[in-house]
């Protein structure tokens, strides 16, 4: 199958791009915020008023950019598509619609973000910001009842933004906005059906596709794949199904209203929605549910998915209240509650921050390739080893997660490799490769974004920082794997993942390992590097004989994955391979 006929867009400028054009079309109702990869309403920061931020990937829209303005977000901080914002980008873009009286961060539940996310409210801690957080987890076929909190976020990120969007708006505190928030959670559930895959802006292929004749049962947004594969229904059928699995888990509570919405994920005709809609809504009348205005339509796409879902919320008189209550923004408008008549203001008065495309290192091709000393150098040949596997890398990453492994792990390596160059480290010393892979993992947890970007990030600082302390001596194996050891703490501490878990951690606990045993052999640094880069490799090839335990591939019943290696784990092990042949040629020259 070949991709649908969509418009040429480089993937490296597409998100840049098209929020450019958002920000054009909708000038009167936001804006970009300076310095960052986010959308701010025209009406924030507001004094007094907890800012709500939400966000994720893209490829969702209207969700998330298109849901800031009064009455809903403050602000929404952007990913690339399906990949989480990075910490900093939500740092920045927190900050600037903080307006005193906190930050409530709110988006679906994924690795990526909430590492993002999270590290983003300890840097507002640290300012004296205090910041609540509000998981969406709707989505019934990623977990089972009694572990909701285990649940990824879907359509009912709409439920749950727009609640605790009017609850900011009347002046709730932040610990009653959380609340309120935490409530809308608790009452959304979402089912969904894909009738086919997605295609990402630059591919020619689609992410997945769905066999002629079928469909997907309890899919995810990012192309993952359903849980359930079965032949296709008639609309009738399909609307039945929907309301039965939600019927069936629907929570207790509510007064007999209930918010519907029948979310289009991308190319699905309206009509067919409502045409799907008509019978659900009998469905609900019968159930002796009274459905509570109704939404049909577009509101958490997945690029150009076909398929739908259906997302209920049982209503009391708060949680109806404030889901009526008036907003106004890009993508859904309710009320009459704001005039932001008027075109916004003139290209040449929006300030240069909120023009400039945001960036922590300058691009690649910028740089001078004989800067920043051996880290860059390393790093340099590290990227060139997951810039070959790119593809394989997908693939991996593909079999039961987003497929996005490959090109997240490029992206954040360019940056790195930029990063380290312009470091101006320029030495081999302790502190030379400490500075260097200090400003390399910022920049690569910045670029990549996802549960990768903030796991290598930090590998990468850490590794870095505590290398930076031995200051002008030459590095040692033996503080080489003192680094690396800390780092690794560091790494499972942000991700909550042990060795066996079919993570990079694999890889990254194997490597550990080796430095360690060639520090007791006494091996020199080069050949010390290359037999633990070894070992990262067999661990990585082992991963295939595990069953995902933590991160998006462990969602579906980790078994989906056996047989196939850990995308984190294997681009893990292809870099070190190659850092290691870097140290191996450089002992060689000096030799
Ligand atoms: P995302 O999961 O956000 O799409 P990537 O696809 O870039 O991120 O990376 C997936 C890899 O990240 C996995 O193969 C795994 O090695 C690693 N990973 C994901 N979650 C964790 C975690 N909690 N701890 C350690 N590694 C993780
Ligand atoms: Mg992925």
């Amino acid at each position: 199958m070949t991709a649908p006929a969509r418009t040429l867009t480089d993937p490296a400028t597409f998100k840049a791009r098209w929020v450019d054009g958002l920000v054009a079309a909708y000038s009167r109702t936001v804006r970009r915020a300076p310095d960052a990869f986010g959308v701010l309403s025209r009406a924030a920061p507001r004094d007094g008023k907890v800012a709500v931020v939400i966000g994720g990937g893209c490829g969702h829209y209207p969700a998330f950019a298109g849901v800031v303005g009064p009455g809903l977000a403050d602000a929404a901080v952007i990913g690339d598509v399906f990949t989480s914002p990075s910490a900093e980008q939500a740092y920045r873009t927190a900050k600037a619609v903080d307006g005193g009286a906190g930050v409530l961060f709110s988006y679906g539940n994924y690795a990526g973000d909430v590492m993002h996310f999270g590290l983003a409210a300890r840097r507002l801690a640290a300012e004296g910001i205090e910041s609540r957080t509000v998981l969406v987890t709707d989505d019934v076929a990623s977990g089972p009842d009694d572990r909701r909190e285990t649940r990824r976020g879907v359509a009912g990120d709409f439920f749950v933004f727009k609640v605790l969007g009017a609850a900011a708006e009347r002046g709730d505190d932040l610990a009653t906005v959380a609340a309120v928030g935490e409530h809308a959670n608790d009452m959304t559930r979402t089912f969904g059906v894909a009738f086919d895959g997605c295609t990402l802006p630059g591919q020619r292929e689609p992410l997945f596709t769905v066999e002629p004749g079928t469909m997907e049962l309890g899919l995810g947004i990012h192309g993952e794949p359903g849980m359930r594969t079965v032949d296709s229904v008639d609309a009738h059928e399909l609307a039945d199904l929907l309301v039965d699995q939600l019927l069936d888990q629907l929570p207790d509570g509510g007064d007999g209203r209930v918010a519907v919405l029948l979310n289009g994920l991308g190319s699905t005709p309206y009509e067919d929605l409502f045409v799907t809609y008509g019978r659900v809504h009998e469905r609900l009348l019968a159930a002796g549910l009274r459905p509570h205005r109704p939404e049909v339509g577009e509101f958490v796409t997945s690029m150009d998915m076909a398929g739908l879902s259906l997302t209920l919320m049982p209503l009391d008189d708060e949680l109806a209240e404030l889901y009526d209550a008036p907003c106004e923004t890009p993508g859904f408008r309710l009320g009459a509650g704001w005039s932001l008549a008027g075109d916004g203001p003139a290209p040449d008065d929006v300030p240069e921050a909120e023009r400039r495309t945001p960036s922590v290192a300058p691009p690649l091709s910028e740089t001078d390739p004989g800067a920043g000393g051996v880290a860059a150098a390393a790093l340099t040949a590290a990227l060139e080893a997951v810039t070959e596997h790119e593809d394989e890398l997908g693939r991996l990453d593909a079999v039961a997660a987003d497929g996005d492994h490959g090109q997240g792990i490029v992206r954040g390596m360019r940056g790195a490799v930029a990063a380290a160059r312009t470091s101006g480290a320029s030495g081999d010393t302790a502190a030379d490769v400490g500075t260097a892979l200090l400003a390399a993992g910022t920049a690569l947890a910045d670029a990549a974004g996802g549960a990768s970007g903030a796991l290598y990030g930090v590998l990468l600082t850490e590794t870095g920082g505590q290398l930076a302390a031995h200051g002008d001596t030459a590095v040692t194996l033996a503080a080489l794997a003192d680094a690396v050891g800390a780092a690794q703490s560091a790494v499972t501490d942000l991700g909550g993942a042990k060795p066996g878990d079919k993570t990079m951690v694999d890889g990254l606990a194997a490597f550990t390992a080796g430095l360690r045993a060639a520090v007791e052999r006494g091996d020199a640094l080069a050949a010390g590097f290359t037999a633990a880069a070894a070992d990262a490799r067999q661990a990585a090839a082992d991963t295939a004989d595990l069953d995902a335990v933590v991160g998006r591939a462990a969602r579906l019943g980790g078994e989906r994955s056996r047989g196939s290696a850990d995308p984190g784990a294997t681009s893990l092990a292809y870099m070190l391979t190659a850092v290691g042949e870097v140290l191996a040629a450089r002992a060689e020259k000096e030799a």
